[in-house]
């Protein structure tokens, strides 16, 4: 179908593109990529009588890091994460993500800020370490700065407020000494995950205020490889700092299925058999 007629603006800037957003009111959409909502457009879906083309907002496409977070612009090219040498060499989950996103063709246009869809933040950016990162919101009021978390309060819905953009993802910097992995299983390239996990380790001294940043996440397997009188400590100690008993369940220390495993593989394994069996336990 073709889509009903509307005005297109090119805005130069991000002032000009709120100033526009305020001026048309709801009749106005912001068109990035243009993967989502030129064919919603075309299914009537959704029927803007004006689009503000924002891919010409070079301020927006950068990927920086600054006062211990990786700001990504929300023009970004979701291609142009896997080409940063910031997110090779700082953010390994992010980096295994970015590979997996949709095909080449859509990662060559698409925005990482394109809001279209509810899981497309989550899917890009999973929580790479505690804790998750935020977004930053600007309007016509100015910015304010978002939980990832609570961007996405329901399905196809954001926090934005009419006439207001993503402008900034910012992700904390990975602790020391730490390192992750993200996986995607889908039947074909594009296709949504079917299944989809990411893994995040530390290797730390003192390992009690990251698995308490953890346990404030929706992560629901945080593993902690220690002795069993290490396990009992840490326990006490995260029941004192007052994380609620639900979350610690989502502890497993010491973490994997007691098989007497020795060496670091052996350690693997374990684990992998405990979360395999905690997942045949829930389906
Ligand atoms: C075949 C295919 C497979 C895909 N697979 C995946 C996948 O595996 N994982 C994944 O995460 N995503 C996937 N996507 C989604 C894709 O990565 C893009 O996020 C999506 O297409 C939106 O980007 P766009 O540039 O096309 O946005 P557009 O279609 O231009 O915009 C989408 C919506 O977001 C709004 N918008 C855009 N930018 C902003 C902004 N800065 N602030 C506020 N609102 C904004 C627009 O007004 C519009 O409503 C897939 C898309 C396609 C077409």
């Amino acid at each position: 179908m073709i889509p009903p007629a509307f005005d297109y603006l090119t805005p130069q800037s991000l002032s000009e593109v709120i100033g526009l957003l305020h001026q048309h009111g709801p009749d106005a959409k912001v068109l990035a990529g243009g993967h989502s909502l030129i064919p919603a457009m075309r299914l009537r879906f959704a029927e803007p009588c004006h689009l503000i083309e924002i891919s010409g907002l070079e301020d927006l496409s950068c990927i920086r890091e600054a006062d211990g977070l990786l700001r990504i612009g929300a023009m970004t090219r979701e291609a142009d994460l896997e080409d940063s040498e910031i997110v090779q060499t700082g953010y390994p989950i992010l980096l295994d993500t970015a590979k997996m996103i949709a095909d080449p063709q859509v990662r060559n246009l698409a925005p990482v800020g394109a809001t279209s869809r509810t899981v497309i933040l989550p899917m890009t950016i999973p929580p790479p370490c505690p804790p998750c990162g935020q977004v930053e919101i600007t309007g016509q009021g100015g910015k304010r700065i978002v939980p990832i978390d609570e961007f996405f309060p329901d399905f196809f819905t954001t926090v934005l407020d009419h006439g207001e953009i993503l402008t900034e993802i910012q992700i904390p910097a990975p602790p020391p000494n730490s390192g992750g992995a993200y996986l995607k299983i889908e039947c074909k390239v594009g296709d949504d995950a079917g299944a989809a996990g990411a893994a995040q380790v530390s290797w730390d001294e003192d390992a009690e205020p990251t698995l308490q940043a953890v346990l404030q996440t929706h992560v629901s397997y945080v593993a902690f490889i220690g002795s069993k009188k290490q396990a009992r400590a840490l326990k006490e100690y995260l029941q004192q700092e007052g994380i609620p008993g639900k979350r610690l369940d989502a502890l497993y220390a010491p973490a994997g299925l007691d098989l007497h495993a020795k060496s670091p593989g052996e350690i693997a394994v374990s684990v992998l058999a405990e979360i395999v069996q905690l997942q045949a336990q829930l389906s």
